[in-house]
């Protein structure tokens, strides 16, 4: 069983020939309300691509709340620990415009109060086979969860985004770190990513590359690249998030990581294929597919 500790955001999207100027009101076209948040994505990622899969988290009273938590328990994730936090559910307001090109605004809502771990919580972190634990909740209730992991024998994975300093006390319980190059010059505060220095925050490090795979790495031992599946691409949002929760469902199943690797490698390709945030992770079939050739 995968535990997720994370996020869930209600995506309001709204496309436009071009963004709105300071000050300036611009009419739109299409308008898409979709659940995200890396949180609930890895969770709904974790449950389609076949594991059974917990989300820990704090959801809104309001009406996005309401919405959220269905489109969760639809997708098969276990929401029964879910927080109901009086007030504004956590929203991400983005703008499109033709060219692709976007604007967004996050408002964290029950997202920031998601803090002090109860013990329900550890309890159940303790009893997983994987945490996955992303950066869009407060950093001291990541840290308490992975450490409650550790103390539980639950193997840990941090996908450290938005990217942003890692305090010791977390970096001390986390197994495997995913980050994209961005998020991996920004924790090491270098021009390109630079495995070595992650490798002395945390003993194993997987680099996603885009359309290029990903690169596997441990400390003091196996440094591999694992290409991407060739696929024709639509559209790339979600891909990271499709890419962890399959991750940590392989690692969880006791697969070894570089194999694990190039199944997520699958699963991210799976996901740049379909149009679409979190309705467009892969169920594990159509991994398997790719998988497979
Ligand atoms: P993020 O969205 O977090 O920046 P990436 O863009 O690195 O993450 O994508 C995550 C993974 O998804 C990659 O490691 C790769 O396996 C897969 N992926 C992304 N884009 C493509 C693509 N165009 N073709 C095939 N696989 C892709």
């Amino acid at each position: 069983r995968i535990v997720v500790a994370g996020s869930a955001n209600m995506d309001l999207v709204g496309i436009a020939e071009r963004l709105p100027l300071p000050g300036e009101t611009v009419l739109g076209s299409d308008f898409v309300m979709m659940p995200g948040g890396k949180g609930a994505n890895q969770a709904i990622a974790a449950a389609r691509a076949g594991s059974g899969s917990v989300f820990l988290g704090a959801i809104g009273s309001d009406s996005f709340g309401v919405t959220l938590n269905a489109r969760l328990h639809a997708a098969g994730v276990d929401v029964t620990h879910v927080r109901t936090s009086y007030g504004a559910s956590g929203v991400a307001v983005i703008m499109v415009d033709h060219a692709g090109e976007n604007a967004i605004l996050v408002s964290p809502g029950a997202n920031s109060t998601f803090t002090n771990l109860n013990e329900d919580e550890a309890r159940l972190i303790a009893g997983g086979d994987v945490l996955l634990c992303q950066l869009e909740i407060p950093v001291e209730t990541v840290t308490a969860a992975c450490t409650a992991a550790r103390a539980g024998g639950t193997r840990t994975i941090l996908n450290a985004a938005p990217a942003r300093e890692l305090p010791a006390d977390l970096l001390a319980n986390v197994d495997l770190l995913v980050v994209n190059e961005l998020e991996a010059q920004t924790i090491t505060d270098s021009q390109s990513p630079d495995m070595a220095a992650l490798l002395a925050l945390v003993p194993r490090v997987v680099l996603t590359l885009g359309g290029s795979g990903s690169r596997y790495a441990e400390r003091d031992g196996r440094d591999e690249f694992v290409p991407a599946f060739k696929v024709e691409p639509t559209d790339t949002t979600a891909a990271g998030d499709a890419f962890t929760g399959a991750l940590a469902v392989a690692w969880g199943e006791g697969r070894d990581l570089i194999e694990a690797v190039r199944w997520a490698n699958a699963a991210g390709a799976a996901c740049v294929r379909k149009l679409g945030a979190s309705n467009a992770l892969p169920t594990r079939t159509e991994i398997d597919e790719i998988f497979q050739g």
